[in-house]
């Protein structure tokens, strides 16, 4: 059985090495047949086993979809914006739950959007609604740039008019990186998977059993572009507070910034963990994330954020000049924004 691996991830490499049962899958954590390969100067492997990939049409290395190279959550989201109705994967959140769904044969069983993008006609159709939004959207922006001048990032319409106090007040936007059990992440790049941000927390506290309980250890909304963890002890919560590298704003907090595949999520303390605070609308996350991407703005133009990163591990202060890295990430991320 071929695995079913993209080709960002493959590159030209024709040559895997098979390990049957290498490893535990990250979604069903059943063993299966890992697959290593060198592609663009390193090792890379399977990380879930083809029966996941099948039920949820991803790269079973990168976990985006195999046909749009996108999150799962953002193809799901954009799916249902243009269907009028949820398309939604809907992961186990129990043990029982994950068996349940991992007997099932993903030939048939298609969880989510997959059973779009996994078919060639169905994905057709959904370009063409697509593209047909897009103009949509682009002939009413044409209209509102003749009306006058607008906002730096213009918003459709719906989003423009939408309130959303009700989340911003339950989330720590003018937090710092102090105590707690529970953080707040923001300036999430839609193509991180949330394994590995959980990854790159185990990594940094050294031990992968710091989660709370498991079903809401962590939360995270591609959408909103943020998310959160929580931590079983404040033992552990102190260990990732003194290892996380932190940055200090213009306002005066420290930050941290948790490094996670050439990417910075900013990281606050977040007493009120929340699920609905991110948002459960589709246009509310939207909205949410254009807020927080003026706080991640206002955190990386901060002389002090751009110009000095402080690093605890190494307990000095290291200078760094203002890349220009950060601003075409910015952009990057603008460009997925539907
Ligand atoms: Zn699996
Ligand atoms: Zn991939």
């Amino acid at each position: 059985m071929e695995p079913a691996i993209c080709k960002s991830c493959l590159g030209e490499q024709e040559r895997l090495t098979r390990a049957v049962n290498g490893a535990e899958c990250k979604i069903c954590t059943l063993p299966f047949t890992v697959y290593h390969f060198k592609a663009h100067h390193r090792i890379n492997r399977t990380v879930i086993c083809y029966n996941c990939s099948k039920q949820r049409n991803v790269c079973q290395c990168c976990l985006l979809d195999l046909q749009w190279q996108i999150p799962v959550e953002l193809r799901d989201r954009v799916l249902s914006l243009i269907q009028g109705s949820e398309v939604a994967t809907h992961e186990a959140q129990n043990e029982m739950m994950k068996r349940f769904i991992a007997l099932k044969d993903g030939d048939s069983f298609k969880m989510g959007g997959a059973s779009i993008t996994s078919s060639a006609s169905a994905t057709a159709d959904a370009l063409k609604q697509i593209r047909d939004t897009v103009e949509a959207v682009e002939k009413s922006g044409k209209a509102a740039d003749a009306a006058g001048p607008g906002r730096d990032v213009p918003l459709p319409k719906n989003l423009a008019d939408l309130d959303i106090t009700h989340l911003l007040k339950k989330l720590p936007l003018k937090g710092s990186l102090s105590d707690g059990t529970s953080f707040f992440l923001y300036n999430i790049d839609p193509s991180i998977p949330e394994w590995a941000i959980v990854d790159a927390v185990t990594e940094l506290v050294g031990t992968a059993s710091w989660k709370g309980p498991v079903s809401a250890s962590t939360i995270i909304n591609h959408t909103a572009r943020c998310g959160g963890i929580r931590f079983k002890t404040l033992e552990l919560a102190q260990k990732f507070i003194d290892q996380v590298p932190t940055f200090k704003t213009e306002a005066g907090s420290i930050k941290g910034k948790l490094l996670v595949q050439n990417s910075r999520i900013h990281v606050v303390s977040w007493s009120q963990f929340n699920r609905a605070a991110l948002g459960t609308k589709n246009a509310e996350c939207l909205k949410l994330a254009a807020s927080l991407d003026k706080l991640v703005q206002k955190d990386l133009n901060s002389p002090a954020a751009s110009n000095t990163m402080l690093t605890k591990k190494q307990g000095k202060v290291t200078k760094r000049a203002p890349s220009s890295k950060d601003k075409k990430r910015n952009r990057r991320v603008k460009d997925i924004e539907l």
